[in-house]
């Protein structure tokens, strides 16, 4: 009998005002119990809604019967077929906009806690399992990855699944992409990430760090030199925005990626860290997206006494997932909504102190469907903001373009490709957020997916032909 609760099984976590002091993660999880209650929601639909909400078409409904028949790690094997990440896609999938917005007990209550039981089940297999992936066998053909996100390392895993010896390349010391630099450790472990990669390199999947793709070595090196057959680019789009107002390039003025990185990547709050950032005591984080989130309560956890998120829009056009918006607050995050930033002050020193912002209302919806902001005359405000944090997205860095002859790109910086990802540089594949700019996990992942698949047939067909 399924269990018919309106309700989704709550999810176990840290108290907000125990979290929002250390770097531990918030959710703790589901217990086996609540696993399987939660399981039993599930009415096992045969059209399978919820499949169609998920870009990698994990077998959902498949997965969840295991759990509810006592096999973990048979619902751990069905996601894994599709998903190369689940542990991280358990976690910071936005599951309310994709499966669980499909899912049919959404209609008279709440869905199934997809995400949940997909932790639940990821998690079970990373403490129960230690057994290695089976290699396949060499096909005797090469391929390279540029950038270690979810996005490349999706389509590395694929590709090595399918025989390929597989070389990914990444800029930093440290494989990982967002997943590491950006999303924090209370929300994503790095052990987590680090297990799920640790499966990739079993599977004989390779990774150089610290290599610049552009500087280092150029993707027609990599080609004509190292004799790969395909490249796929998944370098994603880490080069901040800024807004342009006055006062940006005051002292206390990161943009989020940096924020971020010396606090992930660099562990700028442990004491005694090589890595300085600042212990702001006012800090401000202009954005609504989950990196403004991120941002914004890492700087609560650094200490700060006030911890304003600036938005220009108003609660319900929020782009961050519920779940981290509802988070925030809990945690202390004061909401300034309908406020947007003209100029940010200095203090005697030159270093930022305040920032002054105009009050927005809303007009008519535009492109995005979102009603458009439109600043209210004479509604000037100042708060008190010692850090201001830039969180108003990012675009593809540059150097892959200005350095990659034939790569035909959009105005924004994009790359362009066709649905399997197929550049207008034969044998050069893209995908993730250096495509689409910045999306999700899941998207990056479906798109290294495709390509994947994509290169297997383009490489395939070509040795045919020889
Ligand atoms: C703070 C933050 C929080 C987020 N939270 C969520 C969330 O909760 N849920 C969600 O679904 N999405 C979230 N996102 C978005 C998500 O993380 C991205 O959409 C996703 O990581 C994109 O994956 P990707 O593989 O395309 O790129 P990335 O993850 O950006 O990885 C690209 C990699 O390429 C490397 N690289 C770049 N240029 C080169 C080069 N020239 N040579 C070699 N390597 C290079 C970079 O160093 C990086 O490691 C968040 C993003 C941020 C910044």
């Amino acid at each position: 009998m399924p269990n018919m609760s309106l309700k989704k099984n709550e999810m176990p976590s840290q108290s907000s005002d125990v979290r929002n002091k250390n770097y531990e993660e918030v959710a703790l999880g589901y217990t086996e119990a609540l696993a399987l209650d939660e399981a039993a929601r599930c009415l096992n639909c045969k059209n399978m809604p919820c499949v169609s909400g998920c870009p990698v078409n994990i077998k959902i409904p498949h997965f969840i019967k295991k759990i509810t028949e006592g096999d973990y790690e048979g619902a751990y094997q069905i996601i894994a077929e599709s998903s190369s990440l689940p542990a991280v896609c358990g976690r910071v999938c936005p599951q309310e906009s994709q499966c669980e917005a499909k899912c049919v007990r959404g209609i008279k209550g709440e869905p199934v806690g997809i995400g949940r039981l997909e932790r639940f089940a990821a998690d079970w297999h990373n403490e129960h399992s230690d057994e290695a992936p089976v290699r396949p066998a060499p096909n005797g053909h090469r391929a390279a990855v540029i950038g270690s996100g979810p996005s490349g390392l999706t389509c590395a895993g694929d590709l090595a699944k399918l025989g390929y010896d597989v070389t990914v390349f990444e800029a930093l010391h440290t494989p990982g992409g967002v997943l590491v630099y950006g999303i924090p450790e209370f929300r994503l472990p790095k052990a987590i990430v680090k297990k799920e990669i640790d499966t990739l390199r079993a599977l004989g999947v390779k990774i150089e760090t610290n290599t610049v793709v552009g500087k280092a070595v150029t993707i027609d090196e990599l080609f004509e030199d190292e004799g790969f057959e395909a490249v796929y680019v998944g370098t994603g789009a880490g080069l901040p925005r800024f807004m342009g107002i006055p006062g940006e390039n005051l002292c206390g003025v990161y943009s989020a990626n940096e924020f971020l990185t010396r606090i992930n990547l660099m562990k700028a709050y442990r004491d005694g860290a090589d890595t300085p950032i600042a212990h702001a005591k006012n800090v401000a984080v202009v954005g609504g997206g989950n990196v403004a989130m991120d941002a914004a309560r890492c700087a609560k956890r650094l200490g700060a006494e006030n911890v304003y998120i600036v938005y220009r829009r108003g609660e319900e056009e929020l782009p961050a997932r519920a779940e981290e918006v509802e988070h925030a607050k809990e945690e202390g995050i004061i909401f300034r909504l309908l406020s947007n930033p003209v100029e940010i002050l200095p203090d005697e020193n030159g270093n930022a102190a305040r920032m002054t912002c105009v009050r927005m209302g809303l007009g008519e919806p535009d492109d995005s469907g979102r009603r458009r902001p439109v600043v209210i005359e004479g509604s000037e405000f100042t708060i008190d903001a010692d850090c201001v944090i830039m969180a108003i997205g990012t675009s593809p860095n540059p150097l892959i373009r200005s350095t990659t002859e034939g790569l035909e790109c959009a105005k924004w910086g994009g790359i362009i490709t066709d649905e399997n990802g197929a550049t207008s540089r034969p044998g050069v594949y893209a995908g993730g957020d250096a495509v689409t700019g910045a999306a999700t996990v899941i998207l990056a992942m479906g798109a290294g997916k495709t390509a994947a698949a994509a290169i297997d047939r383009y490489i395939r067909d070509g040795a045919k032909a020889e």
